[in-house]
């Protein structure tokens, strides 16, 4: 995806990088220290599929081990390379750093087009995959924790736990070596959909503030602005969802793969996904006027435009005919650096990836917790927290005959309050909490100092930062 004149991937995350510590007093080798990937491993292996062996590459990247252990998904893509899983691996870092998810930054990629195979195919590579990289540690409760990122989702995990669980038959904590593992194999509620709910609380969590709506040109909430997404999978796809069913905004462009969808009046997301699982693209699609070519789409006049696919896809050959004055990165590095150059000096807003999509990392840290607790979260106290929300109920109830004062609580405002929570609910609430306190940290700095001008720059501080700390700490 990167034109000629760009630079690659993980160079880009370099950059800003640069950008932000040139705001910084960081000593020249503790600000090397932190910029470097620790290290990739990278590994061919055979498989024998349909009569013959196909030899598959793939990495793991281990970029900062501040904290252990180091967090990061496995993305299945036939584009996947060196330089973009240490870029990767390196937005895991500073990502973790900024939710204060407890983690070192890390990433995988197997280079294979997932669609080519069957799935009892697709799991014979992914276990020997597994195999090769837990057999070195770089899949580990306590050290490696992959989760799914593209191309990889709940069934991918679920073979990848049951490898590890067969290579390490005495580790009770075996569950927690991957998160993004279906309910049934020890994941948790909540965390398929985690990234795309991140964003949402993202938006919401901007348009909370005048300033904030100032800075991109935008007004009132969320009720009723227009939704550009690119790529309508997992992150996409509930970012778009809840966004249009929950907040009021209209989706008025989809581009998948395969071309694009626009129409004025809104997308039904539900009923397009439906389409696109029988389908497997959004061309021929009834309700909507179809653009072969889909990333023109990007150029649109939306109020917010939602990258959710892959990197690149905002460059220097596009940036100054980008319209949206929100740009929420749900993907990692969908603008490149030259094109982010482009896109503030328009004045466009960009909430910067590590922040949009850090609700995955951050739910997924939840889900690693349970499987090393053994416990459901809400098991123990929901009940109790009933019992006493009824008794408080008892008693308003009791004052009210009491005293005749003829008081009713209505019977909706019952029930919500007496439900204690569950963990679908407190997932929830951690998520939405985490991406708020992420928001007030790198707002703080991007409002407070008046040499930091843009979100991104005020991301990479916080985390750098944080990083630094850390380093610092151990005597580095
Ligand atoms: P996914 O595989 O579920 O979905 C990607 C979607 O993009 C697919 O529908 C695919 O058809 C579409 N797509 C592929 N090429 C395209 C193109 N050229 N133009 C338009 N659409 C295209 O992947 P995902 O998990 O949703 O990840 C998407 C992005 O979000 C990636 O950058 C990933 O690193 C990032 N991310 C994912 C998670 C997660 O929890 N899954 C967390 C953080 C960040």
């Amino acid at each position: 995806m990167a034109v000629t004149g760009e630079p690659t991937f993980r160079e880009s995350v370099d950059m800003m990088f640069n950008r932000a510590v040139a705001l910084m007093d960081l000593s020249p080798g503790l600000e090397q220290k932190i910029r470097v990937c620790n290290s990739t491993y990278t590994v061919r292996f055979g498989v024998r599929l349909r009569g013959k062996i196909e030899t598959f590459v793939g990495y793991r990247s281990v970029h900062s081990e501040h904290m252990e252990p180091v967090k990061g998904g496995i993305r299945f893509a036939m584009n996947v390379n060196q330089d973009e899983v240490e870029a990767l691996a390196a937005l895991m870092t500073y990502k973790c750093a900024l939710v204060e998810a407890p983690f070192g930054g890390s990433k995988g990629g197997l280079c294979i087009d997932p669609r080519q195979y069957e799935e009892h195919e697709l799991e014979q590579i992914t276990r020997r995959f597994a195999y090769e990289l837990i057999k070195r540690d770089l899949i580990n409760p306590s050290q490696n924790v992959p989760a799914p990122d593209m191309g990889t989702g709940e069934r991918e995990m679920a073979w990848i736990v049951d490898q590890y669980s067969r290579m390490n038959t005495t580790d009770i904590n075996a569950k927690a070596c991957v998160t993004g593992k279906p309910i049934s194999g020890g994941g948790i509620q909540g965390r398929v959909e985690a990234t795309g709910r991140g964003v949402q609380y993202a938006l919401r969590e901007f348009f909370r503030y005048p300033e904030e709506k100032v800075a991109c040109g935008l007004s009132g909430d969320l009720d009723g602005k227009t939704v550009v997404v690119q790529g309508l999978g997992n992150v996409g796809y509930h970012a778009a969802l809840f966004l249009s069913t929950e907040d009021g905004c209209k989706v008025t462009g989809v581009i998948e793969h395969d071309g694009g969808l626009w129409d004025e009046n809104g997308i039904d997301i539900a009923k397009l996904r439906d389409w696109m699982i029988v389908h497997g693209g959004v061309k021929d699609y009834p309700e909507a006027t179809y653009v072969a070519n889909g990333a023109v789409l990007l150029e649109s006049d939306c109020d917010i435009l939602i990258p959710a696919a892959m990197e690149g896809v905002i460059n220097l050959s596009n940036a100054d005919r980008i319209k949206a004055p929100l740009i929420i990165e749900a993907a990692n590095g969908p603008i490149t650096y030259g094109a982010d150059e482009i896109l503030r000096k328009k004045g466009a807003v960009i909430i910067p990836d590590m922040y949009a999509n850090a609700g995955g990392v951050t739910v997924s840290y939840f889900e690693w917790v349970k499987n090393l607790g053994h416990i459901r979260f809400g098991r123990i106290q929901r009940r109790q927290e009933e019992s006493r929300h009824q008794l408080l109920i008892n008693e308003l109830e009791r004052l009210s005959a009491d005293k005749g004062l003829g008081w009713t609580l209505s019977p909706d405002f019952k029930q919500n309050y007496l439900r204690g929570a569950g963990e679908l609910e407190l997932v929830r609430s951690g998520l939405d909490d985490t991406m708020r306190a992420a928001y007030q940290s790198m707002r703080e700095i991007w409002h407070g100092r008046s040499d930091v001008t843009d979100l991104r720059v005020a991301a990479y501080i916080v985390s750098i930062g944080r990083v630094a700390a850390s380093y610092r700490s151990k005597g580095l």
